[in-house]
C-alpha cells in the first residue's frame, strides 16, 4: 500500500508517473533497453529531453529569449555557480536572508564577491518574508538574490521585490511550477527538480539571453551558462533518467490543465490544512506570519515536544509519513507539493480533529 509522504524533498510523485515509468523500465518504447541505458546522443532520447524543456516553457510561458538547462549537482551547485559566473572581486550582490538555504547561498557568493544582505528575518527565527520597505537595495549590484519559498521554515514570497531595475535572481527549489507567476520578473531561476517535478538528480535553470551575455571571461566550461545554452544541455552526458522522469511530471502537469490548474488544487490543498490549524490556534499553533504562509510547506507548533512525538508516530501508523520538522524549528512540517493529493490532507486535517479530541 502506497502512503501519503509529506516528505520536504525528495518527494511524492504521481502515481501515474511512476506506473508509467515501472512500464518503460525494462524495454523503453520497443528498443529492448532502458531508458538508462541508451546513449544520449540516440533519437529518442532526444525526443525525451527536448520534451521535457518543451514542457518546462509551456506550463512556465517562457519567453523566446529565455533558455532552459537541465544540469547536475542540485540547487547547492548553483549557489557557487550563480557568483563564480557573474560576481568579481570588485563587484557586490545583494541577496535576502529569508533561511538556511539564504545563508547557504550568501556563503558561497562571499567567495568571489562583496555581499550585502538586503534584508533579513533572522531575528524572529525566519517566521516571515521581509517586507519591501525594509529591503535595501545596492544600486551597483550586480544582481539581487531571493529564495521564493523556504522549504525550513514554511514562509513563501507571495509577490516579489522591485529591486527598482537591479537583475533578479530567485532559488525556486520548492515552489517552481505550483503557481502562475511572470518569468520576465527574473533574469535567473534555478530549482532542484526532487521537489516539485521529479526525482533528485535533475537542476533546472532558466536563464535571460541578456544575462548569458554578462558571464565572466575565464570561467571553467561546467560552470559557464553559455555551455549548457550552446550544446542545449547536452555537453555532457545529462542525468538521462532523472531528465526522462522530469518529462513524465510535466506531462502530467499539462494533461492535468497546466499552472492555473495546479495553483487551484495547491491553494486548496493549503487552505484546507491552514483552516484546520487555525480551528485550534493554540494547539496548532503556526511558526510562521499569517501574510508569509508558504503553501508548499505548512509548519506548526503543538504544546509540547511530547505531543509533537506522539503526533507524528501515531500519524504515521495511519500511513502519513515525513511529517517530523526540520530540527531548527521543531513540531510538525506538511509539505504538499504538486503531486501530493488533496486526499492526503484531507486524511491529515481529520486525524488533527482525532488527534485534539484525544489528547487536546
Ligand atoms: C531543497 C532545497 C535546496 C537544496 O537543493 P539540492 O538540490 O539538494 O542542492 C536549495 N534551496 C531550497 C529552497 C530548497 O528547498
Amino acid at each position: 500500500m502506497r502512503v501519503y509522504n509529506f516528505n520536504p524533498g525528495p518527494a511524492t510523485l504521481p502515481l501515474s508517473v511512476l506506473e508509467k515509468a515501472q512500464k518503460d523500465f525494462v524495454d523503453f518504447k520497443g528498443k529492448g533497453l532502458s531508458i538508462m541505458e541508451m546513449s544520449h546522443r540516440s533519437p529518442e532520447y532526444d525526443e525525451v529531453h527536448n520534451q521535457a524543456i518543451k514542457n518546462i516553457k509551456q506550463i512556465l510561458s517562457i519567453p523566446e529569449n529565455y533558455h532552459v538547462l537541465l544540469l547536475q549537482g542540485g540547487a547547492s551547485t548553483q549557489f557557487y555557480h550563480i557568483p563564480y559566473n557573474f560576481l568579481t572581486r570588485d563587484s557586490e550582490a545583494d541577496y535576502v536572508n529569508t533561511g538556511s538555504w539564504s545563508k547557504k547561498a550568501i556563503k558561497e557568493a562571499k567567495i568571489f564577491g562583496k555581499v550585502n544582505v538586503a534584508a533579513s528575518s533572522e531575528d524572529t527565527n525566519f517566521s516571515r518574508i521581509p517586507k519591501q520597505s525594509e529591503m535595501k537595495f545596492s544600486p551597483n549590484a550586480k544582481y539581487v538574490h531571493i529564495t521564493s519559498n523556504n522549504t525550513i521554515f514554511g514562509t513563501q514570497y507571495h509577490s516579489f521585490p522591485d529591486t527598482k531595475g537591479v537583475t533578479l535572481m530567485v532559488d525556486m527549489s520548492s515552489d517552481i511550477i505550483s503557481r502562475k507567476f511572470d518569468v520576465t520578473e527574473f533574469q535567473l531561476i534555478y530549482a532542484g527538480a526532487q521537489k516539485n517535478m521529479g526525482p533528485s538528480g535533475v537542476t533546472v535553470v532558466i536563464i535571460s539571453d541578456e544575462m548569458a551575455k554578462k558571464v565572466k571571461p575565464d570561467v571553467p566550461t561546467m560552470v559557464n551558462y553559455n555551455t549548457h545554452i550552446e550544446k542545449n544541455s547536452l555537453f555532457n552526458t545529462p542525468p538521462t533518467f532523472g531528465i526522462y522522469m522530469l518529462k513524465l511530471v510535466t506531462d502530467w502537469v499539462v494533461e492535468l490543465g497546466g499552472i492555473e490548474k495546479i495553483e487551484d488544487i495547491n491553494n486548496s490543498k493549503a487552505k484546507t490544512l491552514y483552516d484546520a490549524m487555525d480551528k485550534n490556534p493554540e494547539f496548532f499553533k503556526g511558526t510562521t506570519e499569517i501574510e508569509s504562509r508558504s503553501k508548499m510547506n505548512v509548519t506548526m507548533r503543538l504544546p509540547s515536544e511530547e505531543l509533537e512525538k506522539m503526533f507524528i508516530d501515531s500519524a504515521k501508523n495511519e500511513g502519513m509519513i515525513g511529517l517530523k520538522g526540520h530540527r531548527s524549528v521543531g513540531g510538525i512540517r506538511a509539505s504538499l507539493y504538486n503531486a501530493f493529493p488533496l486526499e492526503g490532507v484531507n486524511k491529515l486535517t481529520s486525524f488533527m480533529a482525532d488527534f485534539i479530541a484525544k489528547n487536546g
